[in-house]
């Protein structure tokens, strides 16, 4: 696996695989690599001829007074993990490579950030959105893999991908979780021995959903109600969400019919972190 922390290389490189006709599978990360980011690596490599991973602490996603300077770092830790998924090319640019002096061009998608994250962290969107264009002019993937733990993120990206145009497959992989449900996240690390306890409330109140809907509960409000109510009596969880919405376009549902995305976001302690499942009801 070779390191490359030039975007002119990078672009060098992947505007000679295209013309070789070589597929390229690329996978953005910020790093911090775990089981999830590895199987997001494993799959591309199964799919593409290369395999391009990135990791970037993005600054322009993060809001005031969140976690950019706290965001674990560890190059040493995450490059061997990398390369053992399958990486063949690891990007890894500077904040100065990426937003030279004089920066000033943004991408931004309207209605489907504007509720969930988008509403809770304001201008996150469109860090995200205009740092992956940017990413996809510089590694010009064929496919590019994300995660549906962040499933706005997913629906954010497609809506892009299609709205500019852009030559490239977007493809989702689930959520990879602890055996205790925990779904895997950089963020984790955060967490004190009783936090990491407080924090299966996520991944719980959503399994409650599920069952609830097996049940046959159709009503939006009543099943946020358990799920909210579940969460409120774990006395370290502090709710910043819990969002009931339609899929693909996250708007509001009045009843349960076809797929729905329940999400979450949850402040356990310092810790705020999202989980989510998609509910499915037939007809
Ligand atoms: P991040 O480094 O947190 O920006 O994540 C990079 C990619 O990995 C994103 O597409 C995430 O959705 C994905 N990802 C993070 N955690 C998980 C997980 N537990 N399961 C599946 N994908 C994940």
């Amino acid at each position: 696996m070779e390191i490359i922390t030039s975007v002119r290389e990078m672009q060098a490189l992947a505007r000679k695989w295209r013309q070789g006709g070589k597929s390229i599978g690329f996978v953005p990360t910020m790093g911090y690599l775990h089981e999830g980011h590895l199987t997001l690596m494993r799959k591309a490599r199964t799919e593409n001829e290369i395999t391009v991973a990135s990791i970037f602490v993005n600054p322009l996603q993060f809001g005031v007074g969140e976690d950019y300077e706290e965001y674990p770092r560890d190059l040493e830790r995450d490059a061997p993990l990398a390369e053992a998924a399958g990486v063949d090319y690891l990007f890894v640019p500077t904040v100065r490579e990426m937003y030279p002096r004089g920066y000033q061009t943004f991408v931004e998608v309207t209605e489907v950030t504007r509720g969930l994250c988008g509403a809770s962290r304001p201008g996150h969107f469109r860090g995200v959105t205009t740092v992956v264009m940017k990413l996809f002019n510089i590694v010009k993937p064929d496919r590019a893999y994300f995660g549906w733990k962040d499933a706005q993120q997913v629906q954010v990206i497609r809506r892009m991908v299609e709205d500019l145009n852009l030559d490239v497959e977007i493809i989702p992989v689930p959520i990879v979780r602890e055996a205790d449900g925990l779904a895997l996240s950089s963020r984790n690390v955060y967490l004190e021995p009783e936090e990491r306890k407080a924090a299966l409330v996520l991944s719980r109140s959503l399994k409650r959903a599920e069952e609830l809907v097996a049940q046959g509960e159709r009503q939006p409000e009543v099943i946020k109600e358990q799920v909210k109510q579940m969460i409120e009596a774990e006395p370290l969880a502090q709710i910043d969400y819990v969002e009931l919405v339609a899929l693909p376009d996250l708007t509001p549902l009045e009843q349960l019919q076809g797929q729905a995305l329940l999400a979450l976001a949850v402040r356990i302690g310092k810790t705020r972190l999202i989980d989510n499942t998609v509910l499915e009801v037939e007809g």
